[in-house]
């Protein structure tokens, strides 16, 4: 690797209440850090990019980097260069790439939240090793992204992943996107408050121990509340969890007919519960998915990067286009570097690998050793 190559990038995770940032190295190490409160949503879009110039000044003082990653929650354009749209920020069609290089003087790459982080799972955290990734992100609402065949994929306009608002229950519960029945008003934070504040509120008996601890205020529970009551074994929190873990599992099978992945990886705060989440998950997944008995199963873990996988993903993909750029400088092309194996079909004939680079909207990523979970490689023919 050259001494390039080493130096580190500056990621940095835009999110509704606070943008997190850190240096970090190519090993997914954060060696330093810093924060800022989200400019709110009224101000103009150029006092984002002045927190943004600000926090780069500070870290970059400290530490000689190579680039910038920066995350965003909101709609990302396919070349990672444009905000299209940020539900909690001012940037509507925002040329953010553009005009941070030219302040900053350093190179930058936008990408949506949910990509960055999955990006880091993949490198440094629970989906190393796997090829063909789904990730699920239960926060306010539901983010999602996914990485097929080393490739993370954006989508032709760069908004791909947005599962939160695949119907699910047709005329269901109203979705702030205007849709009803929208999967992320049956599995994720808020759906956890909004149930139990109704149970509360209807003065429900199961309730008790929840109305105790918000002290008979509905509007005072919060999801980690909630999370905390079933970690203590109330039986309302614990069965509100399975409701919503049974709803996750309704989508990720959805998710596998369409996808095929080895690996979903939960992640946001509600994931936080573990198990308590995520086994009522793979049971329904288990006896949702088209084709069980006959297919292997996709396994479905815990995120394991936390809140830092943002700006661990934003980062390292700074770095993985700065080498690109290098590359193209020495006319090199990049291929896409997942080891070589020979795949083989079900019924024994060697599958030739698709040829592909790692140019347009996708990311490829770095040569790892393939992990058989859940069952045999299977790849198409191209
Ligand atoms: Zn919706």
């Amino acid at each position: 690797m050259s001494r390039l190559a080493l130096r580190p990038t500056i990621g940095i995770d835009i999110g509704g209440t606070k943008v997190a940032a850190g240096v970090v190295d190519p090993e997914g190490t954060i060696i330093d850090r810093t924060r800022r409160e989200t400019p709110s949503k009224n101000k103009s879009a150029r006092v984002v990019e002045d927190t943004i110039a600000d926090i780069v000044g500070e870290l970059g003082a400290r530490h000689h980097v190579l680039g910038v990653g920066i995350g965003a929650a909101g709609f990302v354009d396919g070349t990672q260069s444009s905000v299209l749209f940020a539900p909690h920020l001012a940037w509507r069609n925002e040329p953010l790439r553009d005009a941070l290089q030219r302040r900053i003087g350093l190179p930058v790459v936008v990408d949506n939240d949910a990509n960055a982080a999955l990006w880091a799972e993949c490198r440094f955290g629970a989906a190393q090793g796997e090829s063909h990734v789904v990730c699920v992100n239960l926060g306010t609402g539901i983010g999602g992204a996914v990485v097929l065949d080393g490739v993370l994929h954006r989508g032709r306009f760069g908004v791909a992943g947005e599962f939160g608002h695949m119907v699910v229950v047709p005329g269901g519960h109203r979705c702030e996107c205007g849709n009803r029945g929208c999967w992320e008003q049956y599995a994720s934070g808020n759906v956890l408050v909004r149930e139990a504040r109704e149970l509360v509120a209807n003065g429900s008996p199961v309730a008790y121990r929840i109305a105790e601890t918000c002290e008979g205020d509905p509007s005072r529970i919060t999801g980690p509340m909630v999370s905390a009551l079933a970690a203590q074994g109330d039986p309302a929190a614990l069965e509100l969890l399975e409701d919503i873990g049974h709803w996750l599992g309704v989508g990720l099978a959805n998710l596998a007919a369409a996808f095929d992945p080895g690996l979903f990886v939960i992640g946001g705060g509600v994931s936080d519960v573990g198990d308590l989440l995520l086994d009522p998950a793979r049971t329904t997944f288990r006896r949702t998915l088209t084709g069980r008995g006959f297919r292997p199963e996709a396994g479905v873990v815990r995120a394991s990067l936390g809140n830092d996988a943002g700006l661990i993903g934003a980062a390292d993909l700074a770095r993985r286009s700065s080498s690109r750029r290098r590359d193209r400088a020495k006319l090199v092309t990049t291929r896409l570097l997942l080891p070589r194996r020979r795949d083989v079909a079900g019924n024994g004939t060697p599958v030739r690998r698709a040829r592909r680079t790692a140019g347009g909207t996708g990311t490829a990523i770095d040569p790892v050793a393939p992990r058989r979970a859940n069952g045999t490689w299977r790849r198409s023919v191209p």
